[in-house]
């Protein structure tokens, strides 16, 4: 008798769950299943057409690279095949036992996240190959992996909690799956259904698609076709195709060259950003072919980290077809490609949102942060990418954008910086003592509403050869503000005030001088630090860099203010009040400037303030 190697196994927890939402939830478009198969058959005949290049001995070498469906109305199945890298049975329990790979996963967790659970997580996600229990009643996966020694196996399941792998006879290279179909979705066993959903959903894959003998799609890949030969809802197909996306493309570049390098690129910009949804750090989305046959879909060296959210295809004919994964990342040759296609898109980008600001603006909402982050970290392209920097400013309106250049050319040529404030929101800088200064000059200065900005201005350092500098640094020097004709401290009790605050107030200030800025405020705080801003530490600190806290800060006062004059006597009267009042002062400016750390001082301080005021 034959040796029984039937062996039974658990699904992981995570898998059941998928599958239970995948049977039970999702009624509508089922049809998907058909798509998340092909598209597998496909992934598998790229991975064998790679090990062709640099593989010699191969199981089944002669087969053609193609996918075949065969429908059986009969016996109420549809068949999948494909002759690609097929499975071992540790990628067998690996792959279709456990959710190592990307796609049930990111699906999971957004079910989790409270997501809704209908076809457009699918589209988004993907559930992959669980997808198929949607309207199976059992599926029997035969697979033989592409190496001469490996086995024929048959894994099965019912999808209700175990699967089955046992030993198989003569399995041909790559996998074929039988889907024996619920009675209720006995129309995917149709042959002309079928070929409807086969052409809606699948008509950009790569290698031939045969259907019931006949074959369906057109494989000349969209990227090396003529521009004006393609209409946008092909484009807009092969988009979700490529992308495994639901959403529609922002942003199209496609783009051709000869010299000095062949390069045919398909590339868009999505809708949604998912980093935004809380998916954590996207992989590269770009896929790197030679000649139409793919050699990485995830290049981690081809493009600049921060176009990790781009979708899309880079072709081209110069790259060694052997070359490996390895090498191609460290390539002179990947490198030249990466730096044409970035260049080139940058440039799109610039021209997209001249032609329609809108829609730009619209793009930056929820794109931001990856041109932000290309400015701090692309060295090689941050002048070009500093062109896509949209902030509001003194000079626009709520949820206006200027542009740097904007900037520029509204300032007198003799200013030499281009001035910004960091404040989570506008009211807190339009209130704020800081603008007061630069508001009396007719300065322009932009407004920061998040902490990477200050990053990135500090990268940047310069723009059209102005420097980028902070409105709260101790180092500015306006031309004194002549507004107001009160009368201020004599030169002498001024200074003698100064050299007092100073003595108060101790190690928790740096210097006390008088202000040529403030017009209505009676003291301001500065920044005297040269490297980080006090948001910039406060960043550091949450992220545990070890960071002192400590701020250095430069307090300067208003001696044409009354609270200053009257301070100026106080001291020589009751020191001990004016030493009150003049803590106050400086937590007040600390306030307004956004640099308190902690108020719980504070508070003490103004009641016995109020009782000496209640005294009276
Ligand atoms: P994904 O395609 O996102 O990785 P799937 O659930 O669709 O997720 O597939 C899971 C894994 O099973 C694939 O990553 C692949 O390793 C394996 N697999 C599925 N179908 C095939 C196939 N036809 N040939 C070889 N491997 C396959
Ligand atoms: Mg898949």
């Amino acid at each position: 008798m034959a040796e029984k190697t039937t062996k039974k196994h658990e699904f992981q927890a995570e898998v059941k769950q998928v599958l239970d939402i995948v049977i039970n939830s999702l009624y509508t478009d089922k049809e998907v299943f058909i798509r998340e198969l092909v598209s597998n058959a496909s992934d598998a005949l790229e991975k064998l057409r790679y090990i062709q290049l640099t593989e010699k001995e191969i199981y089944d070498e002669e087969l053609p690279l193609e996918i075949t469906i065969t429908t059986d109305d009969k016996e109420n199945t549809i068949t999948i095949e494909d002759h690609g890298i097929g499975m071992t049975r540790d990628d067998l329990s690996q792959n279709l036992g456990t959710i190592a790979h990307s796609g049930s996963k990111a699906f999971l967790s957004a079910v989790k996240k409270g997501g809704e659970v209908n076809q457009n997580l699918i589209g988004q996600f993907g559930v992959g190959f669980y997808s198929v229990f949607m309207v199976a009643k059992s599926v029997e996966v035969y697979t033989h992996n592409w190496t001469k020694t490996a086995k024929s196996l048959l894994w099965k399941s019912d999808g209700s909690g175990t699967y089955e792998i046992e030993s198989a006879k003569g399995v041909r290279r790559g996998t074929k799956i039988v889907v024996h179909l619920k009675d209720e979705d006995k129309e995917f066993s149709n042959s002309e259904r079928v070929k409807h959903i086969l052409t809606h959903y699948s008509s950009f894959v790569q290698f031939p698609i045969k259907l019931n003998g006949e074959q369906i799609n057109n494989i000349q890949p969209i990227w090396m076709r003529n521009k004006n030969e393609i209409t946008d809802e092909e484009y807009t197909e092969f988009y979700k195709f490529q992308a495994n996306a639901f959403d529609e493309p922002n942003y199209r570049m496609h783009f051709s060259s000869d010299a000095p390098i062949e390069i045919n690129s398909l590339i868009f910009v999505p809708k949604m950003n998912p980093e935004q949804m809380g998916f954590g750090k996207v992989d590269p989305g770009v896929s790197l072919y030679c000649k139409k046959v793919l050699i990485d879909n995830k290049p981690e060296g081809l493009l600049p980290d921060w176009m990790r959210f781009l979708k899309g295809v880079v072709d081209s004919a110069d790259l060694p077809l052997n070359i490996s994964r390895e090498s191609m990342q460290d390539s002179a040759l990947t490198n030249k490609i990466g730096q044409v296609i970035t260049g080139r898109f940058i440039k799109t980008l610039e021209d997209e949102s001249k032609k329609n600001a809108e829609k730009y603006n619209e793009f930056y909402k929820n794109f931001s942060i990856f041109i932000k982050e290309g400015v701090a970290a692309d060295f090689k392209n941050r002048d070009q990418l500093a062109k896509l920097l949209r902030y509001e400013s003194s000079a626009t309106e709520k949820d206006e954008f200027t542009t740097l250049q904007d900037y520029v050319d509204r300032t007198k040529e003799e200013q030499k910086e281009i001035y910004y404030l960091y404040a989570p929101n506008r009211e807190t800088i339009d209130s704020g003592p800081h603008l007061e200064a630069f508001k009396a000059h007719g300065i322009e200065v932009l407004y920061l509403y998040e902490p990477v900005d200050e990053f990135v201005m500090t990268s940047l350092a310069k723009y059209a050869d102005k420097d980028l500098v902070s409105a709260d640094n101790s180092d500015i020097e306006l031309e004194e503000v002549a507004a107001k004709k009160k009368k201020a401290l004599s030169r002498k009790d001024s200074e003698a005030l100064c050299e007092w605050i100073k003595e108060s107030l101790g190690e928790s200030i740096n210097e006390v001088s008088v202000s040529k800025r403030l017009v209505d405020s009676p003291a301001i705080a500065l920044n005297a630090d040269k490297v980080m801003s006090p948001s910039m530490r406060r960043m550091m600190k949450a992220m545990k860099q070890g960071v002192d806290m400590k701020n250095s800060v430069n307090l300067e006062i208003n001696t044409k203010h009354d609270l200053i004059k009257n301070l100026s006597a106080l001291k020589d009267k009751d020191a001990d009040t004016a030493k009150l009042v003049t803590e106050q002062i400086l937590d007040n400016a600390l306030i307004a400037a956004g640099y308190l750390e902690d108020p719980r001082d504070m508070v003490s301080r103004v009641y016995k303030l109020l009782e000496k005021v209640s005294e009276k």
